[in-house]
């Protein structure tokens, strides 16, 4: 017999394991039911009820009965009647995905209410008042969010009505006043809706969950799915949730917590609450909430069980919580829980202290933390020493600091941020439709809203510097002006959001860069126990080598030797080498850049004692190392103009100029470069590895243990790789012999171009190691110039979708990723401990690396300052969090 599909469940159906299916907020609320905790009744539509109407709207008439029944459940448990009655029942609709997207869909509240069961409510709430006010607020939530009614009418309607007053605040407007309100209100909605304001409750139910499905799908979240890498394919569940009321009095009130402080982790109920108000008050961020802790004075007794509750939670979901509540005439209800979002800092914090508590391991706690988190904890902040004058001081909402030039609007900031400048998103408060403009800016200010504000929310997750609540200022956008006292800050003008302490600063203030916490450091430790790759650092200097091992690598596995000859003091001797005519005059050119290599790998091994490094021959077209053409033509101008056209200081600017144009390549990425330099002119990298093993011989003297590795760029074929491997023993034997000491070193390549790849077998029978070098591999495999094609046409390829990411930032692996394959699989069939890494800038790629890591790679390796995300990236590759 065929199973009849269920679409509807009850609370006291589901649990916290059913999140797929029932979406977070949903599962959660059923999971409280399980506990016993203060739950209003309630009933979710499935996700894939949400699929299914995506398919076709008619299937809602196959659950309408099941929706039906259910609210009559709720109807019995809560003694109310939907829509009518001495006692209506008004219910919220609530959508909630599978994984959260704070504020991206659509909510309805106090739904139910009609022109009849409004009276009720003002009777059984004995507060006219209050009744009318829930009546005007679900006309222009249902307007906005079911018939896109725009909010500004009804907000001018408001502002009018509470001028005319002389009053402030929503809850000052008196009852009569209100009753003008929803008449007012209902005129609009049918202005803009164009038929009247539906008073059948059951055809509001239809109408807002038909909404909320739909909301799935708005530009939004979309957005927001795309920017989180959330599938598109999950659907959203609908919650039906009987009301509670936060405003029916001061007994009353509504709030959202923290198990623990979201901004710096501490172990605290963190918060905010407000008395007398809806949850959409404190969300909206339109009235200032007050502190949890102020709730110990006001309501002992609901703090009190609101501290138990919460405690609770996060001992059962065994991570810090974000908790919804509201009190109705003293009585505390749970409305939501759900694992809390936070600052990476409160990452760390939160990991590693519930780790010392003993409700979670190492591995868990690892986990918790995201490459993407790490990253933001390089974040900069705030020189303390910065003496500019503060503008204002807000809400430390999300940490780092930001400078930039301020702009008013979300479309603004992207434009703007395209233009290459960084912009400071400044507004009263955001709301969803601004997510682009979130995500473009390099930090956001808000005079209006707390903690949980939407910007302070979207910001923590975006890891973007956020001042919210910054009540001092004035943010006019019609003038695009913040302005405090006399101040004026004008569109265009540079200000510093510092998001850790809550000032807003006048100018760029200078940053610092980021410092580890002992708790970061500790994270990235337990990372090491849990990845299988290593990460190693790419580096050319004793400093970066010094900052590698700093980051926690553990080795270096690209030291690009050419750097070293671009100094002032050694251009000059390169340049020599180069137009150098006869291998004489190359010889001594190479004998001076000899004395200055061996004290440059000195440092380095030195630096990186007991751990490999790899230092790779010399690799650019030499061409690279000479002078402009352009400068050139004006230096034999400069002397012609002065008459000294036929001296030896013009013969040589010709010489030279005629050395430029020979080396002059039409294709200079796939010319003469790599280990084709040391084919033509092998005694630069005789000299190479002879200033190598000088320094290491140094070193053996003075006892230190170290593991030099050298690296073949560009090999293509076997025998370029014969022919090194050849050169270099000989060098290595010659030095062995003539010093009598022995050392250990090995030669091994690059695979960075696809002939490497296809035949890694035959290289392998001479590579001692490989590296692949995917920043070649990715130009040569796609034939694109890296410089060219990311100037000319990549970013038009992403945004039309010919290219899902840039194939240079992400590693690509159905072309470039399966050479890498063929190669592993074949150089290991030679050697099976052939030692792989990588050293192309995806070595520090989050997604890259868990490419590699699923490779078979030995380690990867990337910038010093990406080592730490390499290191989270790597272990969350492991335990198969990253894909
Ligand atoms: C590479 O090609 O990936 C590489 C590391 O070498 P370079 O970037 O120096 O060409
Ligand atoms: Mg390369």
């Amino acid at each position: 017999m065929n199973e009849v599909k269920k679409y509807v469940y009850s609370f006291e159906e589901g649990n916290a394991e059913m999140k797929d299916l029932l979406g977070g907020k949903g599962a959660n609320l059923a999971q409280m039911v399980q506990y016993g905790l203060p739950v209003p009744p309630g009933f979710i539509l499935t996700t894939e009820a949400c699929l299914k109407y995506g398919e076709d709207p008619a299937f809602l008439d196959s659950v309408w009965d099941k929706v039906v029944s259910s609210m009559k459940d709720i109807e019995k448990k809560t003694g109310k009647t939907f829509g009518s009655g001495e006692n209506p029942l008004l219910v919220s609709v609530r959508s909630g995905a599978p994984i959260s997207m704070p504020g991206m869909m659509d909510t309805v509240l106090n739904l139910g209410l009609n022109d009849e069961s409004v009276e009720s409510l003002a009777r059984v709430a004995d507060d006219r008042r209050f009744a009318f006010d829930s009546f005007r607020r679900f006309i222009q939530m249902y307007g906005n969010v079911v018939h896109g009614v725009n909010g500004d009418a009804f907000e001018e309607v408001l502002e009018h009505f509470k001028s005319s007053l002389g009053v402030k605040f929503d809850n000052e407007i008196p009852a009569e006043k209100l009753v003008e309100v929803v008449a007012r209100f209902k005129e609009i909605f049918k202005e803009k809706a164009g038929f009247d304001f539906p008073a059948d409750p059951w055809q509001q139910l239809r109408n807002a969950v038909e909404a909320v499905f739909k909301s799935w799908g708005n530009p939004r979240a979309v957005t927001y799915r795309r920017l989180h890498k959330i599938p598109h394919t999950l659907g959203t569940a609908v919650n039906i949730v009987s009301m509670v009321y936060g405003n029916l009095g001061d007994d009353c009130g509504t709030g959202v917590c923290f198990t623990r402080n979201p901004s710096d982790g501490t172990k605290e109920l963190y918060g905010e609450f407000l008395i007398n108000a809806q949850g959409e008050d404190v969300v909206a961020g339109i009235r200032t909430p007050l502190p949890i802790v102020q709730m110990k004075t006001t309501m002992p007794e609901v703090y009190n069980e609101l501290f138990e509750i919460t405690t609770n939670l996060e001992k059962a979901y065994k991570d810090m919580q974000d908790i919804e509540f509201t009190i109705e005439r003293n009585k505390l209800y749970i409305l939501q829980t759900r694992n809390g979002k936070r600052s990476a800092g409160a990452a760390v914090k939160i990991a590693v202290d519930m780790v010392a508590e003993g409700l979670i391991d190492k591995k868990t706690a690892v986990g918790r933390v995201t490459p993407e988190q790490v990253e933001m904890l390089l974040h900069r902040q705030v020189d303390p020493t910065a003496e500019n004058e503060v503008l204002a001081k807000g809400l430390p909402a999300s940490p780092g600091a930001g400078v930039g030039v301020v702009c008013f609007d979300a479309d603004d900031a992207v434009e703007m941020a395209k233009d290459g400048q960084k912009v400071i998103l400044a507004r009263p408060e955001t709301c969803p439709d601004d997510i682009h403009g979130l995500f473009a800016a390099e930090a956001i200010v808000t005079s209006r809203g707390g903690m949980t504000s939407h910007a302070a929310v979207v910001a923590r997750g975006l890891g973007k510097p956020c001042v919210s609540g910054c009540e001092d200022i004035t943010i006019d956008l019609n003038k695009e002006t913040i302005t405090r006292g006399d101040k004026v800050i004008r569109k265009g003008d540079t200000i510093t959001v510092d998001g850790s302490t809550g000032r807003v600063l006048v100018g760029g203030a200078p940053l610092m860069e980021a410092s580890f916490s002992d708790d970061f450091q500790t994270v990235l430790s337990w990372s090491d126990e849990f990845a299988r790759l290593q990460v190693w650092a790419n580096g050319d200097t004793p400093e970066d080598a010094k900052r590698a091992r700093a980051f926690g690598a553990k080795g270096i596995g690209l030291c690009r030797t050419e750097h070293m000859f671009m100094a002032t003091d050694r251009l000059p001797v390169m340049q020599r080498l180069v137009v150098a005519d006869t291998y004489e005059e190359r010889l001594e050119a190479l004998e001076e850049l000899k004395v200055m290599q061996v004290e440059d790998f000195y440092g380095i091994l030195k630096e990186m004692h007991g751990l490999p490094v790899i230092i790779r021959l010399l690799d650019p077209p030499l061409h690279e190392f000479m002078p402009k053409e352009r400068d050139l033509e004006e230096e034999l101008a400069e002397l012609t103009a002065d008459g000294n056209e036929n001296t030896p200081a013009a013969d040589k600017v010709r010489k030279i100029m005629a050395k430029v144009e020979a080396l002059k390549e039409s294709n200079p990425m796939l010319g003469f470069r790599g280990c084709r330099l040391g084919i033509v002119y092998p005694e630069i990298s005789a000299m190479q590895s002879s200033a190598i093993f000088e320094a290491v011989l140094r070193l053996v003297d003075e006892g230190i243990e170290i593991h030099p590795e050298i690296m073949i760029p560009l090999v293509g074929v076997k025998t370029e790789m014969e022919f090194f491997r050849k050169q270099i023993d000989e060098i290595a034997k010659d030095y062995m012999e003539k010093s009598g000491k022995k050392f250990n070193y090995l030669v091994g390549t690059m695979i960075e171009v696809p002939h490497a790849a296809l035949v890694a077998d035959q290289i392998a029978e001479y590579a001692e190691f490989f590296s692949f070098g995917t920043n070649d591999l990715t130009q040569t495999t796609f034939g694109y110039s890296r410089d060219d094609a990311e100037g000319k046409f990549l970013g038009q390829y992403e945004e039309k979708g010919i290219l899902p990411v840039n194939p240079f930032h992400e590693l690509d692996r159905e072309g470039v990723g399966v050479l890498m394959e063929i190669a592993v699989e074949k150089g290991r069939k030679v050697d099976p401990n052939l030692s792989i890494g990588i050293c192309g800038e995806h070595g520090g790629n989050p997604s890259s690396i868990a490419f590699c890591h699923t490779a078979g790679l030995n380690y990867v390796s990337c910038s010093p300052f990406r080592v730490p995300v390499a290191r989270i990236s790597a272990a969350h590759a492991a335990m198969g969090r990253l894909k």
